[in-house]
């Protein structure tokens, strides 16, 4: 700022105040030069304060960036996590879930809000002091790959998981909990029974084949010599009942034989074209004829309206529906109604004609359901365990399919679906 000059009226004053004057001029000038220091202090404060501001303005700009960036990360990170198909679960400290991915929700069967904060062991089933879990990573350290364990779901469902288990880390290398991987491994593991069944089946097959035909020969022997040694006897002869006991091993025999022979004899149909219904009225006739074997039980039928024509091999269809009337005759020791029904199943991807065999009996448990199409396995002290299978090769030679449906102590029904 410049110096201001000084105004007419002060020069005017008297000569008698010339000091004064003076004073005063020299106060005025000191001022001025004050207030001009001033105004540039001022001003450079100004331009401080206006680099200040803009310095803040690029640190605040630094930080939204950054907390963008923090954002975009943890939103991706958070994304990979949720859209894996492997179940993953963190565990804090305390032993307790901190986070828990979809598929985690998944396979468990348990939502992220029901286990978040909820104790390990109550949300994946395992025992506190179990040797090799997520549990003992976080006390211990160690860490487990690809082990295999039971997990029991929300449901009640029981289930084959694999996991592998390590410690989490922050960036410092400090623990700040113990993370888990998971896989559902149930279907893997059924497939591969499956397969071992398989091949369990091919080996047996060929064996039973060879051994039925040696069997035959001796066996027909036999029941040739009962028959003779039968008629040498007196009607009296206490041996008799012996001879009669022989007979009837040898005819059992026989039925095992028969069975396993055309179990194991590769199927050759010979088709026609039939009402589904006509067929099973003439193997459900003919299997009441054997009033014996009935007993307490009636028979019930349900067909409908029109006919329902399907491609079958009638006599080995009669098969099955022999084997499903005696199994369900063998089911119902204490009496009661099979109901067969006919129907039309035009939910299924192609059209089916569906044969239901119903019983009231004593029903099948989870144990036995499994194993139900397996060979040779029976429940019944003369049972062979060929009924169900040799239906089922018969059914799927077909092109069609068999199912169960079973309640303990109410009873089973068996659906034999033929394409239409
Ligand atoms: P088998 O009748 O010679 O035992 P199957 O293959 O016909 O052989 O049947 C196998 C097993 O399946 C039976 O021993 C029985 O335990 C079970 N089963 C089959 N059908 C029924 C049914 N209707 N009710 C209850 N259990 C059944
Ligand atoms: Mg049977």
């Amino acid at each position: 700022m410049d110096h201001a000059p000084v105004p007419e009226h002060v020069l005017e004053v008297g000569k008698a105040d010339t000091q004064l004057e003076e004073a005063f001029a020299d106060s005025y000038v000191l001022f001025n030069e004050t207030t001009r220091r001033y105004m540039e202090a001022y001003k450079q404060l100004e331009e401080q304060f206006e680099r200040l501001n803009v310095k803040l303005e690029e640190a605040n700009k630094q930080l939204r960036q950054s907390l963008e960036e923090k954002d975009r990360v943890s939103n991706y990170l958070n994304n990979i996590l949720e859209s894996m198909s492997g179940g993953v679960l963190v565990l804090g400290m305390d032993g307790r879930i901190t986070l828990f991915n979809q598929a985690a929700e998944e396979i468990t069967g348990r939502s992220q809000d029901e286990v978040v904060g909820r104790l390990y062991e109550e949300v994946m089933g395992i025992d506190g002091d179990d040797e090799k879990s997520a549990l003992r990573t976080l006390a211990t350290g160690e860490s487990f790959n690809n082990l295999e364990r039971e997990l029991r779901r929300g449901d009640g469902r029981a289930l084959h998981i694999g996991f592998s288990t390590s410690q989490a880390r922050d960036k410092d290398g400090r623990v700040f909990g113990t993370i888990e991987a998971f896989n559902d491994l149930t279907e893997v593991k059924r497939l591969e029974a499956q397969v071992q069944r398989m091949h369990t089946l091919a080996a047996l097959g060929e064996m039973a084949a060879t051994v039925a035909h040696e069997i035959r020969n001796p066996l027909g022997g036999i029941a040739s010599f009962a028959n003779l040694l039968e008629r040498d006897l007196d009607v009296g002869d206490p041996s008799r009942r012996l001879v009669r006991k022989i007979t009837e091993g040898v005819a059992r025999l026989n039925r095992i034989v028969s069975s396993l022979l055309s179990y194991t004899r590769p199927l050759n149909l010979n088709t026609h074209e039939v009402d589904l219904s006509s067929v099973v009225e003439e193997a459900t006739a003919f299997f009441e004829l054997d009033l014996d074997r009935l007993g307490d039980v009636s028979i019930e039928r349900h067909f409908p309206g029109q006919p329902l024509s399907c491609e079958v091999d009638t006599e080995q269809f009669q098969q099955v529906i022999l084997n499903l009337l005696l199994n369900a005759i063998q089911a119902m020791r204490g009496g009661g109604a099979i109901h067969m029904e006919v129907f039309a199943d035009e939910d299924a991807e192609i059209p089916y004609a569906v044969l239901c065999v119903r019983d009231t009996g004593i029903g099948i448990d989870e144990e036995v359901r499994e194993k139900l199409f397996t060979p040779f396995f029976t429940t019944k002290e003369d049972g062979t365990g060929l009924g169900l299978v040799t239906s089922k090769k018969i059914v799927e030679a077909h092109g069609g399919n068999i199912r169960v449906e079973s309640t303990l102590g109410e009873g089973t029904s068996f659906f034999v679906a033929l394409p239409r």
